[in-house]
């Protein structure tokens, strides 16, 4: 029986068949570690917080989220994501081998990800990475989750919680 924390990457960064991949991916972590409770962070931008509660209650799994109290990494996100490791034996963060065409975005890390210091072409930043440090600090086991992304794919969240904060984080 494994408390299982998913974090990870918003909505309008998966692709039709990435999210159908990330909910793969989620149900199988969840059967696999016979999860007893699933520990999220309710992102209003919706994605990987959201489908992991989705997934979690269509398996009868009970739930667990932590939405952070304020819009800010010091006193919203940061103790939030703290939290969802305090909570959790196993925490999982899937994010995206790159973005779907069409997105854009104010932060852009040529580099790579800069949490695990890998190469450009594994994965894309994602704050979900700096839980997986923390996680992995507090003795807690860690699993990263790369989703690929076809090319030619656009991102299509309309039928998403939050769209309508997805679509202005498109603009
Ligand atoms: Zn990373």
């Amino acid at each position: 029986m494994t408390r299982v924390g998913i974090v990870g990457a918003e909505a309008a960064k998966f692709s039709v068949e990435g999210q159908w991949l990330a909910r793969c991916a989620i149900r199988e972590v969840l059967e696999a570690e016979h999860a007893s409770l699933v520990v999220s962070g309710h992102c209003h931008l919706g994605g990987i917080d959201i489908w992991a509660i989705e997934e979690a209650e269509a398996l009868g799994i009970p739930t667990q989220e932590y939405p952070p109290k304020r819009l800010s990494w010091e006193l919203g996100y940061k103790p939030r994501n703290l939290q969802i490791v305090r909570a959790s034996d196993l925490v999982v963060s899937i994010t995206v081998q790159r973005l779907p065409e069409g997105f854009k975005s104010r932060w852009v890390f040529p580099q790579g990800c800069y949490h695990c210091k890998t190469p450009p072409e594994h994965h894309v930043k994602s704050g979900g990475c700096w839980t997986l440090k923390q996680a992995a600090r507090a003795g807690r086991r860690t699993r990263l989750i790369v989703v690929p992304v076809p090319p030619g794919e656009t991102p299509d969240t309309a039928s998403e919680p939050g769209s309508e904060h997805t679509q202005a984080a498109l603009l």
